[in-house]
């Protein structure tokens, strides 16, 4: 079967809720991807930043192999010989006392917001059912009724509601709109320290800051929702280190599981997380023998900081290259480590036509919204590759007209 015959098959069996590019990858290793007709493609969205490793890192695949010939499934009625390690790995990361894993990000931003509420009530003592939590315009947290409820993105609410109470919105990257709106009844603070989905928007310097110091001050919980951004994509292991910040729960997912299994967390000390005791939440293949090998594969990948580096080294290239092309049918850009947001002239194209032309010149990336598109290589991705992305970029921009057929590159 051929491109088209794969794209028919999709259209007529999956539910329509992804608008994808017509590319249908067959293999995949390192940055590269390969399609069903033998197409090479440079990967520049990488999984969300959930390929921060690329595709198949052979130190992941041989602790997967490892582990699929061990056991891989036990539920959590029983323990396992991977996951205290794993745990102890990540604690010692994260720098916290304990970890609660869980498989999709959205899970872990929801089991944040229980064990928050949970504290609330019970360490805090806001009177039950009356503890807000405060998050920002803009945000992207997943997908579940509660998330979706403080979604400011219409298409993510239209049509599911009744919603979930106890929310309340206010302005990214202001800690005077923030200060404004805690009370009494605000058990936490929830956030992006850079949004991903919003375009790769950095809040001011200091901001981070200035909610860590704000939240200590008002005993309310800073969660750093760090699934896209954590795990050295931003040149840092989290996002958070770039202003010495730690937050009282760190949420984490997407490259946890490199790129091989679903594998998130929240991290966090005992005095937070000793509210959560048998019964009151859980997963049935949270923390599995699988993703906890895979796992603790991952941090010990983070432990040299050699990927960290390596970010920051080729997020420079990548910034430079970007910032180029400004005034010639880019608007913007803005870029922390391997990780860029830039914004197309929208008089010249929508980042969805951009992404199309890439694609033809052998770069996948993925627009988020409007004129807006997101690139984030692999952090295992070359110099060339790297300038591949730029010079991408740039030949889409010049280019007159759609209507391209894809090409072999590299
Ligand atoms: C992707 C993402 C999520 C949701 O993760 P899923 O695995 O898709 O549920 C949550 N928060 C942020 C910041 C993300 O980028």
């Amino acid at each position: 079967m051929d491109t088209a015959g794969y794209v028919d098959l999709e259209d007529r069996f999956l539910a329509h809720n992804y608008h994808p590019l017509d590319v249908v990858i067959a293999s995949a290793e390192g940055a590269w991807v390969t399609d069903v007709d033998g197409r090479r493609y440079l990967d520049a969205l990488a999984g969300y930043s959930a390929l921060n490793f690329g595709h198949r890192h052979p130190r992941l695949v041989a602790a997967a192999r490892a582990q699929l010939d061990r056991v891989t499934l036990t539920s959590r009625a029983f323990r396992s010989d991977q996951l205290g390690p794993f745990a102890r790995d990540l604690a010692e990361l994260t720098g916290k006392q304990r970890i609660l894993p869980m498989n999709s990000g959205a899970e872990a931003v929801e089991t944040a917001l229980k064990t928050a509420r949970r504290w609330g009530e019970q360490v805090k003592r806001v009177p039950a059912n009356q503890s807000e939590i405060l998050v920002m315009d803009g945000n992207f947290h997943g997908r579940t009724t509660t998330i979706i409820s403080f979604s400011g993105d219409p298409d993510s609410r239209e049509g599911f509601g009744p919603f979930t109470p106890g929310f309340e919105t206010t302005r990214y990257g202001d800690v005077d709109a923030l200060r404004s709106v805690i009370t009494e009844r605000t058990v936490a603070v929830l956030l992006e320290p850079i949004q991903g989905e919003a375009g790769v928007v950095i809040p001011p310097d200091g901001y981070l800051r200035g909610v860590r110091e704000l939240c200590t001050e008002r005993g309310v919980l800073m969660i750093a929702d760090e699934i896209q951004s954590g795990l050295a994509r931003t040149g840092r292991t989290f996002a958070c280190d770039h202003e010495q910040v730690v937050p009282d729960i760190y949420v984490l997912g997407k490259a946890l599981g490199g790129g091989i299994v679903a594998l998130s967390a929240i991290a966090a000390d005992d005095d937070v997380l000793a509210v959560l005791t048998p019964g009151s939440h859980g997963s049935t293949f949270g923390g599995n023998p699988l993703a906890a090998a895979i796992g603790r594969e991952v941090v010990a990948m983070l432990a040299t900081g050699e990927f960290q580096q390596r970010a920051a080294d080729l997020g420079r290239r990548l910034g430079d290259g970007l910032e180029a092309l400004v005034g010639r049918g880019v608007i913007a850009v803005r870029h922390r480590g391997l990780w860029a947001g830039v914004d197309v002239d929208p008089a010249l194209m929508t980042g969805k036509e951009l992404c199309r032309r890439m694609a033809a010149h052998g770069v996948l990336a993925k627009d988020t919204h409007g004129s807006t598109i997101r690139l984030a290589p692999p952090i295992v991705a070359t110099e060339g590759d790297i300038d591949l992305v730029v010079e991408a970029v740039g030949a889409s921009l010049m280019e007159p007209a759609p209507g391209l057929t894809p090409r072999a590159t590299r």
